[in-house]
């Protein structure tokens, strides 16, 4: 028994009246955002009763299956919605599994859901309502959404297979109580089975005491629930014969196509996400074949608060012919697709079969894979239709997605085809695929040339580009951790292997600049013999001096306005690389770096000459190296000497 069950066993006993529990702090902090802040779109209550009941009436369909003595009063599943004006209060009732006293405390009366932290943090920096709404979606915390129209709400339930019937009372501020119901309030379920919501509603709110207000937010909301719902009280919808249902009571997977409006698209997508926005990518698909299926899955505009959870997983509903079975099997969709939403619907599998068995059916794995090439087909053709609608969901969920990249070597490819990268092309601006990178590479260019760090804007200006950005050979910038990954496993594309520009030598000669070096010393003059000499020395000294601290010295392609950079060895781990396996204290690196230096630059020369008359450049040499680190975010190892020798520079130019 959890602390929460014993706290409300303690506090019930069903002799005595029952005692005020407090909601959990997180409850009644929302109910107060939802009391006051929600108040623009306050319709949404009723969705989310009735996805609710529609849930509730899912779930027990499917326990009926393996105990169908559990359903045999009334198999018709229903949910009837009707006002009462004198007690002012509008109720919705279904007769799906129902809730005990232990469920009633815990589902009602705390958010049960991990994160909840994570939504007050993010609740507290959304100011406007609007995004609270959204909030408030994304973390389904639906029922209370009708505090927003009542100013007290009883729920009445009963668990499908216990005789007990308990009412669930509160006003939304001063907690809740839990008793047995009495007779009169029982009465209130479909055929003493499920679960009855009665709101007292509010006067501003008054609109939905009459039949039209709740007929049309019905339709607007829940017509593709597959469930039947009814307008009027379950025991007149009993008894009248030709009474038929406000909506439209249909699989809407199952439909063509053609039959389908947007809008209608849309709405199902906020029942089975619970999301408050619009989708970017709305994907129906009836597969047939070796395996039989209909998927209709959504991509969301918004990326959800958890998609970096490390459990990784997926909410996708599996149904086997239009029974609801569950969202809870992990091998149906790739951890890298788990922002997707939506139905699968199986022609093949087992009704009577456990959750458990099903999670290894082969048939599972199939329905998986094929999902995959479908959603991936489709965002390769969504990036050519909808370039805006593509970036916005690139920006929001392409770090997941890339995940599949060393997860699934199967699906690599089509994943190539819709990964977009930030490249010096648009200066950082505008994403580009791996196809239009290889379409403008240069005559002569067999690599894919990329650098790594942590975002686009400390990398733009990385010295280690400047050879490049003069040549006018595109650089793609990874400025994802998983980008770091995958590069260990995927080597090439279209036969073009990766390469690591702050890794191994490049030897940039062969490109033609395409603007003139723009070094900062007169590079006309071809340096003679005596410079020759002065560079080579200064690159012995500087490889003496700094031996504890890079592998080599060398003169570098790669910079043109920049004395040096640091690069890593050919046998060592790319810089960057080596700076997220540190951060997450994965690695002790043995190889050192290599330090380039700009013989053109007009520092380095002068450094030339000063080591060639003989004189001291430690302190210069130091100076060089801590600059080459802090530009790429590489710790300083010394800070005091590199203060010290910073003062002094300083004390003499001054
Ligand atoms: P969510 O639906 O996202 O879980 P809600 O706040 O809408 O969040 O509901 C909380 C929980 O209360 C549900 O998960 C469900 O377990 C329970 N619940 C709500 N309404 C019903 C109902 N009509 N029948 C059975 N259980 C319900
Ligand atoms: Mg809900």
């Amino acid at each position: 028994m959890s602390a929460q069950e014993k706290h409300i066993e303690e506090e019930i006993q069903p002799s005595e009246q029952a005692k005020k529990q407090d909601f959990s702090a997180d409850v009644s902090r929302l109910l107060e955002i939802v009391a006051h802040a929600l108040y623009t779109n306050h319709d949404v209550f009723l969705r989310e009763l009735i996805s609710n009941s529609a849930d509730a009436c899912d779930r027990l369909r499917y326990d009926a299956i393996a105990k169908p003595e559990l359903t045999k009063d009334n198999p018709e599943f229903r949910i009837c919605a009707y006002k009462d004006t004198t007690n002012r209060s509008l109720t919705v009732v279904d007769n799906g599994i129902g809730m005990n006293k232990e469920e009633l405390g815990e589902n009602l009366g705390t958010i049960a859901k991990s994160g909840t932290a994570a939504l007050m943090e993010q609740m507290k920096a959304a100011n406007a309502n609007d995004d609270k709404l959204n909030l408030i979606g994304q973390f389904g915390v639906g029922f209370y959404a009708s505090y927003m129209v009542a100013h007290s709400i009883e729920v009445v339930s009963r668990k499908s297979g216990s005789d007990d019937i308990w009412l669930w009372e509160s006003d939304g501020k001063s907690g809740f109580t839990i008793r047995e119901a009495n007779e009169q309030e029982s009465a209130r379920l479909d055929g003493q089975r499920g679960t009855a919501i009665t709101l007292q509603i509010k006067d501003e709110a008054c609109e939905f005491l009459l039949d039209e207000k709740i007929i049309t937010t019905i339709k607007e909301y829940s017509d593709h629930i597959s469930v039947p719902i009814y307008l009027g009280p379950p025991s007149e919808v009993a008894k009248d014969k030709d009474a038929s249902p406000v909506n439209d009571a249909s699989a809407l997977w199952m439909k063509q196509k053609s039959e389908i409006t947007t809008q209608e698209y849309n709405d199902f997508y906020k029942h089975t996400s619970g999301g408050f926005d619009e989708p970017v990518m709305t994907s129906h698909w009836k597969a047939e074949g070796a395996i039989e299926f209909t998927s209709l899955l959504y991509v969301p505009m918004m990326r959800p608060w958890d998609l970096f959870d490390p459990s990784r997983k997926h909410s996708v509903k599996l149904y086997v012919k239009r029974v609801f079975i569950t969202d809870d099997i992990d091998t149906l969709m790739y951890p890298w697709l788990r922002f997707v939403q939506g139905v699968i619907d199986s022609e093949d599998l087992p009704l009577n079969i456990s959750r458990e068995t099903l999670q290894y059916n082969p048939t599972i794995e199939k329905i998986k894979k094929a999902v995959a090439r479908k959603v991936l087909g489709d965002l390769d053709k969504l990036s050519r239709d909808d370039e805006a609608g593509f970036s916005a969901f690139w920006g929001q969920f392409g770090s997941a997605l890339k995940e599949g990249l060393y997860d699934a070597q199967e699906h690599r490819a089509a994943l190539l085809k819709v990964c977009r990268f930030y490249s010096t092309h648009d200066n950082g601006d505008k994403f580009t695929s791996l196809e239009e990178y290889v379409e403008r590479m240069k005559d002569g260019q067999d690599e894919i040339y990329y650098i790594s760090g942590e975002s686009t804007q400390t990398i733009k200006n990385s010295p280690q580009l400047e050879g490049f950005k003069s040549r006018g050979i595109e650089v793609l910038f990874f400025t994802d951790t998983i980008d770091d990954f995958w590069l260990q496993t995927v080597q090439d594309y279209k036969e073009k292997p990766f390469k690591s520009i702050t890794k191994g030598d490049i030897d940039l000669d062969k490109f033609e600049p395409s603007s003139g070096p723009k070094d900062t010393s007169d590079s006309d003059i071809k340096p003679d013999e005596q410079d020759n000499e002065a560079t080579s020395k200064l690159l012995t000294t500087l490889q003496d001096l700094l031996k504890d601290d890079v592998n080599n010295v060398r003169k570098s392609g790669r910079l043109t306005d920049s004395p040096v950079c640091l690069v890593a060895s050919d046998e060592g781990v790319d810089m960057n690389m080596e700076r997220v396996l540190k951060i997450h204290q994965k690695y002790q690196s043995d190889t050192k770096p290599v330090l380039e230096i700009n013989t053109n630059h007009a520092l380095i020369k002068k450094m030339a000459k000063s080591c060639d008359n003989g004189g001291d450049i430690t302190d210069a040499a130091y100076l060089l190296l801590d600059q080459a680190k802090i530009i790429q975010g590489s710790p300083v190892d010394d800070l005091s000497a590199f203060t010290r020798r910073m003062s002094d520079f300083m004390s003499k130019a001054i």
